[in-house]
């Protein structure tokens, strides 16, 4: 096999992988691969950038599972089979006069992969994506279905998952009355006014995103996503910024990007990137570090202190917030975040080089690393970060005692033993 993640960073070890077209053939699927011997896990869009969805086994990605969704609880959640990408719920959703509260950049991810790594947009009053789901079913190594709700006991250690208890088969969301959002963005935006400001500028809308090459002389842009009743007023200056009037582009091109300059449906506004285009630059690799938002500016700083070095290996940073859950393996648990990102080149050399610099600049800020991204925090680093993680790696071993969803990268990262 020689099959890869979505960037290409990462070529999957595992000797196969399946497709079942139904839960039962999933189930089904399981019992074979229990009965063989052999370790399994569930794979989504492959959007993730490191080892997290591989084994030496069989993937499972229930990624051509019709996606049923189906409005339940009196319409206020929707029930959808959870290898269903967010574009397709999402289109669904608004010919249904429904919406999501909050979205990644890029519509093109599946569910359960997005809940398994903390998947976040930005906004200060949005938690991470997993934060709106009511009720997870999964299969566990036997093929048997189980289900957990919001309020029982564990729900809140398996909704950031890592895929390491079982494959998920559909979930239950929390929805609203569908929205309008106008999106805006904004350059000239000194980094005096961004640093001193950063709680003001990342209040003021429902999501912002502030995207920068560190070395530039004033803030690349920032992106302003407002919920609006109707397409009227909007700020030209901000925050002593100007309002972009042509299509803003971002690692290279414009032609994959949501517009801006004008209201238009929640789904067409919140994530960046388009739902019938291919999301941004494709040849590149991902990183991105969490720290708490008292210590957000100081972070900033410490890493613009390295723009020399970071820019020429990168496409583009991003900063987004994340308010505080209490989901166990969030980058937001008990805590609200900023996320510091980078979208870098296809150079795993270079980027290999430059993250020690970038790790111990926010050392004393003890960053969170995104589990689906690629990072070198060690094992005791991670566990450091995350004061749940071995309640979680203790709720893993429980539901799935012979190891079957267990993979090098979670013995490697102490939440699942070794065997
Ligand atoms: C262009 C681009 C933009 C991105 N933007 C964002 C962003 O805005 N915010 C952000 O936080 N991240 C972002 N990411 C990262 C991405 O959201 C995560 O890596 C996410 O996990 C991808 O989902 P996936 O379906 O591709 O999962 P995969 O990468 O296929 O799998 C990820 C994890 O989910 C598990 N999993 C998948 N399906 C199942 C299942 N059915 N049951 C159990 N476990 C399962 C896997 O075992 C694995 O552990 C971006 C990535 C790319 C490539």
């Amino acid at each position: 096999m020689n099959e890869r993640t979505w960037s290409g960073t990462h070529t999957f070890r595992a000797s196969k992988i399946v497709y079942p077209r139904s839960t039962a053939e999933a189930a089904q699927l399981l019992r074979s691969e229990q009965a063989e011997g052999r370790r399994v896990r569930g794979l989504g869009t492959r959007h993730s950038f490191n080892d997290i969805a591989d084994n030496d086994g069989t993937l499972i990605s229930l990624i051509d599972i019709p996606a049923s969704p189906e409005l339940v609880d009196s319409g206020d959640a929707v029930k959808v089979a959870a290898g269903t990408r967010y574009g397709e719920l999402a289109t669904w959703l608004e010919a249904h006069g429904r919406a999501l509260r909050n979205m990644g950049s890029l519509p093109h991810i599946s569910i359960a992969g997005a809940i398994s790594t903390g998947t976040h947009g930005s906004g200060d009053e949005n938690g991470i994506l997993a934060t709106s789901v009511r009720r997870i079913t999964w299969l566990d190594a036997d093929g048997e279905e189980r289900s957990i709700a919001r309020g029982d006991e564990s729900f809140a250690g398996m909704l950031v998952g890592l895929g390491a208890y079982g494959l998920i088969t559909e979930v239950v969301l929390d929805i609203e009355p569908t929205y309008l959002v106008r999106q805006d963005v904004y350059r000239g935006i000194s980094w005096d006014t961004l640093l001193f400001s950063l709680n003001d500028i990342t209040a003021s809308a429902h999501s912002v995103s502030i995207f920068t090459m560190w070395d530039e002389p004033t803030v690349e842009q920032v992106w302003v996503k407002k919920r609006v009743a109707a397409d009227d007023h909007t700020d030209e200056e901000w925050f002593g910024g100007q309002r972009e009037r042509v299509p803003a582009a971002l690692v290279g091109s414009s032609e994959n990007l949501t517009e801006h300059g004008i209201a238009g449906p929640w789904l067409d506004r919140i994530p960046h990137f388009r739902v019938d285009s291919a999301p941004s630059h494709g040849d590149e690799i991902q990183t991105e570090y969490f720290v708490s938002r008292p210590d957000a500016a100081a972070a900033v700083a410490a890493v613009r202190e390295l723009g020399a070095q970071l820019a020429p290996l990168l496409h583009v940073s991003e900063l987004r917030t994340v308010a505080a859950d209490e989901i166990w393996l969030s980058p937001a648990y008990k805590q609200a975040v900023l996320g510091i990102h980078f979208t870098w080149r296809n150079d795993l050399a270079g980027v290999h080089a430059v993250l020690p610099a970038v790790e111990s600049a926010l050392a004393p800020y003890r960053p969170r690393p995104h589990w689906g991204k690629v990072h070198l925090i060690p094992a005791d680093g991670v566990t450091a970060a995350w004061d749940r993680l071995p309640e979680a790696r203790a709720l893993y071993e429980a539901l799935d005692p012979s190891g079957s969803f267990s993979n090098d990268y979670l013995e490697r990262l102490g939440l699942r033993g070794t065997r």
